[in-house]
């Protein structure tokens, strides 16, 4: 039996969900913050359920061979990375082993996970950033959020991200100091500066940088783009979003284009891409491209396949593989994304790619019903995965091949289990690393159609 303030030793065998580290005691489960798999810690029970429990560690007995020093200084406060503490060959086999584990306890499927797919250099990969500003001591701050909080830790260089923030954050300060512009206080709702969000083209080297301003003008407009200009290199878009609501949500419903075009490109593989200040986009182009290529890879196509993508967003899978298909149907429940997806087939010239807006569980089956059948569904679907009956007209449309893109293990596994229920053979699982240091992992699958 445990209680509340027990001090105990345990080794840690496994990572939960938020990347924390998983241990038994008498067959009882304790998750730890901070521990990694092949850790020997002593931990101070700080909570008791019924079926789990959570510790504090508080001295490390013997360390994981894993075990290593975050980059970055302040890895352990904020929220952003969660498996720093863990080296990158450690994080890699612990996301396999995960889906792994994950597919034969919830699907009952047996079958070997490849080696995550990782990147050579698993630092500076995110395009995009998202800095809330505050002040301390009468300066301005810019960083992040601590973790489970909103107050903001100052950091100007984000291991994470791509290193030019570092530049646009230096810019922001002097800008904010010099000009005695406010900053917004969330709690008192006063203030005008509320956030500043970044996207870079890492092929381009284009840049955009977007302030959010809690009152409709921005002061010393004029010198602040200069100062951008100046200081940015590739700046190639400036913009301005008032957001004057008591909200979490970043971005209001005004957007003005204060320098440049309004948007920024990118490129994964061969494909362009405009990015808005809102638009979607992957976070991680690198290993977005590794993720599609693979999903191509599994389609298998020759040229003569027609292709239905669901939960197609702004079309990056359907157009990717439009490149190598007869047609690709795109099936997406935001109508915004799908007028990105059309604009994005146009500025790439294909029109082999037809976009429908609806939910999925609405759409495929009407598809179905008009007779549309194909030899390659992919499916790509937000973490609760696809609703039973997007898989039943899937299994009634009868396509040689599945390609299942998934950000969670857990209905990755309810699902691939549904398919092969339905004749459906799980033949390829690759995990994909798209979030460096964090604990999200992302798979690609592919099942084919077992022979009647
Ligand atoms: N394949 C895309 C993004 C997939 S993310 C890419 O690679 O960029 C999952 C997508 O599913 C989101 O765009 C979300 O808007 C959409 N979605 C969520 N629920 C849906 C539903 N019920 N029907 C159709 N699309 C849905």
């Amino acid at each position: 039996m445990i209680n509340v303030n027990d001090v105990i030793e345990m080794e840690i065998k496994d990572t939960g969900h938020n990347g924390e580290g998983v241990g038994r005691i008498d067959g009882f489960t304790v998750f730890v913050e901070g521990g990694i798999p092949g850790d020997h810690l002593k931990v101070k029970i700080t909570k008791v359920k019924k079926t789990y429990g959570m510790g504090r560690m508080i001295e490390i007995m013997t360390a994981s061979p894993n075990r290593t020093e975050p980059r970055c200084p302040i890895a352990d406060v904020c929220g952003g990375c969660q498996i720093m503490h863990m080296d990158y060959k450690g994080q890699l086999e612990m996301k396999r082993k995960r889906v792994e584990e994950t597919l034969a306890r919830i699907g009952k499927i047996e079958t070997t996970v490849h080696a995550t797919l990782g990147m050579d250099n698993p630092y500076e990969y995110r395009n995009k950033a998202q800095f809330p500003i505050g002040v301390m001591d009468g300066k301005a701050i810019l960083g992040f959020y601590k973790k489970g909080s909103h107050e903001i830790v100052d950091t100007e260089y984000c291991h994470i991200q791509s290193p030019i923030n570092e530049t646009i954050a230096k810019v922001m300060k002097h800008y904010i100091d010099s000009f005695g512009v406010t900053v917004y206080d969330e709690k008192k709702r006063v203030g005008l500066l509320r956030h500043v969000i970044t996207k870079v083209g890492f092929t381009t080297g284009e840049v955009m940088v977007v302030l959010i301003t809690n009152g409709k003008q921005l002061p010393h407009k004029k010198e602040l783009i200069d100062l951008l200009i100046e200081g940015v290199k590739g700046l190639k878009t400036v913009a301005h979003n008032i957001n004057e609501k008591n909200t979490n949500v970043i971005f209001g419903s005004k957007t003005k284009t204060l320098h440049g075009e309004g948007y920024i490109t990118d490129y994964i593989g061969d494909l362009k891409f405009n990015i808005s200040p809102q638009s979607f986009f992957q976070v991680n182009p690198m290993q977005t491209k590794a993720l599609y290529e693979k999903a191509l890879e599994y389609a298998n196509l020759t040229g003569e396949e027609n292709v239905l993508d669901i939960y197609c967003g702004i079309g990056t899978i359907s157009l990717f593989l439009a490149q190598k298909a007869k047609k690709v149907y795109g099936v997406e429940v935001v109508e915004a994304a799908i007028e990105d997806a059309k604009h994005n087939a146009k500025i790439n010239n294909l029109n082999n790619a037809e976009f429908h807006v609806g939910k999925a569980e609405e759409v495929v089956p009407q598809l179905y019903k008009e007779g549309i059948r194909t030899e390659v569904v992919v499916v790509d679907p937000p973490r609760k995965g696809c609703e039973e009956s997007v898989l039943e007209t899937i299994v009634n449309m009868e396509p040689k091949r599945v390609v299942y893109v998934s950000c969670n293990p857990a209905t990755l596994a309810r699902d691939l289990a549904y398919l092969e229920e339905h004749g459906y053979k799980t033949q390829e699982v690759q995990p994909v690393d798209m979030f460096p240091h964090s604990s999200h992992v992302e798979t690609v699958v592919l099942m084919s159609r077992v022979d009647k």
